[in-house]
């Protein structure tokens, strides 16, 4: 039988606020444990809570990029349980009155866009952080650090709209491109301010009702995430064909033993026994201020993307990576506005760039080739200055110093051989050396053309004009 994934994912991305959602301490990352606390976030008697107005603005700033409807009230509520990283013994969330409902996100799927459905965007607090000696399971002592807590965050929730774990992957990255052009979250999954909870089911190909659904936690990478949804995918599809049912529980990906483990049967909503939290006022965002900050958004990936493919004729599969970052884009265009070459600069950023920055584990932030020393090098290889092969060897050397390319091509004496004479001279030498491969080649043989020209290009160090030297050798050859 074939079966169809339903997936839902819930993001949680820590907002980088100066301070925290509802105290002054630092939300800064990293500082030394227990640090950056004071009564309010530690939950101690008779402090209260005041919000954080910039943590508002930047989920107005998600919500919008996400097409949601803000609500004009919305109300924050205690979300009971305990836990030895929830001091308070509860979390300051929103429950009835979101923040912010009914968006999307437009994602690339299989050459066309994909709407995934935004439930709601809320705000909340973060716990603290609990560190366990060696695994969890035998841990045998736990440190907990109270810096997180407090910490702004927004819960981004989609809709049962993913239908595999490719696509739960390129929504994540999406979610993570929006997140990072708006400049309110890093996005770092493996240090924990970018997360993401999935729920799972499938059912048989044409049933409309849902299957029962798992939720899959422990996550912290893409990878993780696409590997822990494939492998959860197929423990439930072996279950139903074994007559079994799925149960509907939490699960841990354990990514050392690649499985998923039950933590725990799933807790309802009404096992928080939410109720409105009395320290904190009603959320009233005016429409004025809704305004404003629309106005700040800059032009978000989805946009840019288009306008790549209209603007410069390139493949949506290049716009797409161009413009992952804001950063990434910017060098992209800076590029073309200096060499005029769209699809040309594309590749050598796609294919040569990225790969020496992956290398380095860089950012495009601390790429050592200016778009004008890049700019350059092009216009070198369509004057026919410097062979595409050449440029290769350029190319690296001006990431390697940072040098302008016509330094090096001088420095190194690269520039390419196109004088007739000196190929011509080049190729009657090596037509000498090997007369029993000319008389071969004559003979019938003529792919023993592919080796003179290797031995030209040899003799020339790459530095001939190949496709001159193609011509020359056909004209020596067909002569003698
Ligand atoms: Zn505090």
């Amino acid at each position: 039988m074939d079966y169809e994934t339903i997936i839902g994912l819930e993001v949680h991305a820590q907002l980088l606020t100066r301070s925290k959602i509802f105290c002054v301490c630092s939300a800064t990352f990293g500082g030394e444990p227990n640090t950056q606390t004071c009564p309010v976030c530690t939950g101690q008697p008779g402090s209260l809570p005041v919000l954080n107005v910039k943590a508002v603005e930047f989920a107005l700033k998600m919500a919008l990029a996400c097409h949601c409807t803000i609500s004009t009230f919305s109300l924050f509520a205690r979300k009971n349980y305990f836990y030895p990283d929830l001091p308070k013994g509860y979390q300051i969330s929103q429950y009835e009155y979101p923040l912010a409902k009914d968006g999307y996100v437009e994602i690339p799927v299989d050459g066309k866009h994909k709407r995934i459905g935004i439930i709601r965007i809320h705000m909340e607090e973060d716990a603290g952080k609990l560190i366990h000696e060696g695994s969890f399971e035998s841990s045998t002592w736990s440190l907990v650090d109270f810096n997180r807590t407090g910490v702004p965050l927004i819960e981004i929730v989609s809709g049962p709209d993913i239908r595999s774990a490719d696509e739960a992957g390129v929504y994540l990255r999406s979610l993570r491109d929006i997140l990072r052009y708006l400049e309110i979250c890093d996005g770092d999954m493996e240090k924990g301010s970018f997360r993401c909870d999935a729920n799972v089911s499938i059912r048989p190909k044409g049933q409309s009702d849902f299957g029962t659904r798992t939720e899959l936690k422990n996550m912290n990478s893409f990878r993780h995430v696409e590997r822990a949804l494939e492998h959860e995918i197929r423990r439930q599809v072996a279950l139903v064909e074994a007559g079994e049912e799925v149960v509907q529980e939490t699960r841990l990906w354990d990514e050392e033993q690649e499985r998923t483990l039950s933590m725990r049967g799933k807790e309802e909503a009404h096992d928080y026994r939410y109720f409105p939290d009395p320290d904190l006022v009603p959320l009233d965002v005016s429409e004025a201020w809704v305004d404003d900050i629309r106005k700040t958004l800059p032009e978000l990936p989805a946009e840019k993307r288009k306008r790549f493919v209209d603007q410069y004729g390139i493949p949506e599969y290049d716009a797409g990576i161009l413009t992952t970052s804001r950063s990434l884009a910017d060098y992209y265009e800076e590029c073309v506005k200096l060499s005029g070459e769209p699809k040309m600069v594309s590749n050598w950023i796609m294919g040569d760039l990225l790969r020496e920055l992956k290398k380095d584990d860089r950012e495009i932030e601390q790429c050592p080739v200016l778009p004008k020393h890049l700019a350059s090098m092009l216009k070198m290889i369509k004057d026919g200055v410097i062979s595409g092969k050449i440029a290769k060897t350029v190319f690296e050397e001006i990431y390697l110093s940072g040098k302008a390319p016509e330094k090096i091509v001088q420095e190194k004496g690269l520039i390419q051989v196109t004088d007739m004479d000196e190929i011509q001279g080049v190729i009657r030498r090596i037509l000498e050396e090997n007369p029993k491969l000319v008389e071969d080649y004559k003979k019938g043989k003529e792919q023993l053309l592919g080796f003179f020209v290797g031995q030209v290009m040899k003799a020339t160090r790459g530095k001939a004009n190949p496709k001159l030297v193609n011509e020359l050798l056909r004209k020596n050859l067909s002569k003698e």
